[in-house]
């Protein structure tokens, strides 16, 4: 088995990957009982670091988890995985499941809430080298879970339907899926919020998805760019007749979709809107208001 190199802490303590490991008594394996975020370091800079510490934050409190350590322990503690692990632009787990509970009892509230971070290398679900090319997406008739069922903005690993999706995405040619809703709305892939321009306008589905940071910084952008978006129900059919559409994620930033279900999106390759927000967005990686030196972290007090 290879594991990716990169710091784990787990237990209170920093491990290498092939170290980090949980026991299969853990509720956050056998029953998806778990809630995670997923930072980056870029060029020694995590990139909207209080925004992933609140989401964190708030999804441990909406699933009646309880953080063993402070806000800012658990800042160090991702700062100090990306240092021990060398990482200059690096992929920042923090997970936190049920844990196991010592008499396997299946009530919950018996279980000890476990905490792990890890930092390994940047991953992207389009390299940058493919960035023009785009990427191609199929959407799928499977529906992404009810969010009156599982609350889609605690980021979560209820990916079944994702995953599935990702299969007959495949069969189809693409290289990722798309899920809709039961009133053939868009909803998210694996791991990424989506958008789509027509006569540029920016619109993006507001509901039964993930409140993804790079969709937050994505509207944040196109705001400063004075360019119009909305946050509203996005049918299928409308991203088939889009001049763009585009993926946000921490895996990658601002990617392009350049065919949907087997068609050319616009005029093919990145569109105008897409470009200048990937340029923007990369661009911010080295502001202040935007990103926070690593080292900064582990000095503060
Ligand atoms: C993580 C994730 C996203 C993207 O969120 P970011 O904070 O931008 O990385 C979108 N959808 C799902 C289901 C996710 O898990």
């Amino acid at each position: 088995m290879q594991y990716p190199p990169g710091i784990a802490y787990m237990d209170g303590e920093y491990v290498t990957m092939d170290k980090a490991k949980i026991s299969v008594l853990d509720w956050g394996l056998l029953r998806s009982d778990a809630t995670y975020d997923v930072v980056h370091v870029w060029k020694g800079r995590f990139f909207r670091l209080d925004a992933h510490l609140d989401r964190f934050q708030r999804s441990i409190d909406k699933i009646k988890l309880k953080l063993p350590v402070s806000r800012d322990e658990l800042a160090k503690i991702l700062a100090e995985c990306v240092q021990r692990s060398g990482h200059e632009d690096a992929y920042v787990e923090m997970i936190m499941t049920r844990g196991v509970s010592p008499t396997f009892s299946r009530d919950p509230r018996d279980a000890e809430n476990r905490l792990i971070c890890f930092s390994i290398p940047f991953g992207w679900i389009l390299k940058p080298e493919d960035r023009e090319s785009g990427l191609a997406v199929a959407i799928s008739e499977i529906r992404r879970i009810d969010p009156a069922s599982v609350d889609p903005t605690v980021k979560n690993y209820h990916w079944l339907d994702l995953v599935m999706g990702m299969y007959e995405a495949y069969e189809r040619d693409a290289t990722t899926v798309i899920l809709t809703d039961p009133d053939g709305n868009l909803t998210e892939g694996p791991g990424f919020n989506l958008f789509i321009v027509k006569d540029g306008r920016i619109a993006t589905p507001d509901r039964g998805v993930l409140e993804g940071i790079s969709r937050k910084s994505a509207i944040d952008l196109a705001r400063e760019l004075q360019l119009p978006i909305e946050e509203r129900a996005v049918p299928a059919s409308e991203a088939r007749m889009a001049d763009e559409v585009f993926v946000t994620s921490t895996a990658g930033g601002i990617m392009p979709i350049t065919r949907l279900d087997g068609k050319t999106v616009g005029e093919g390759g990145m569109g105008p809107i897409t470009r200048r927000l990937v340029e923007t967005y990369w661009a911010k990686h080295s502001h202040p208001d935007w990103s926070t030196a690593v080292d900064s972290v582990l000095e503060a007090k």
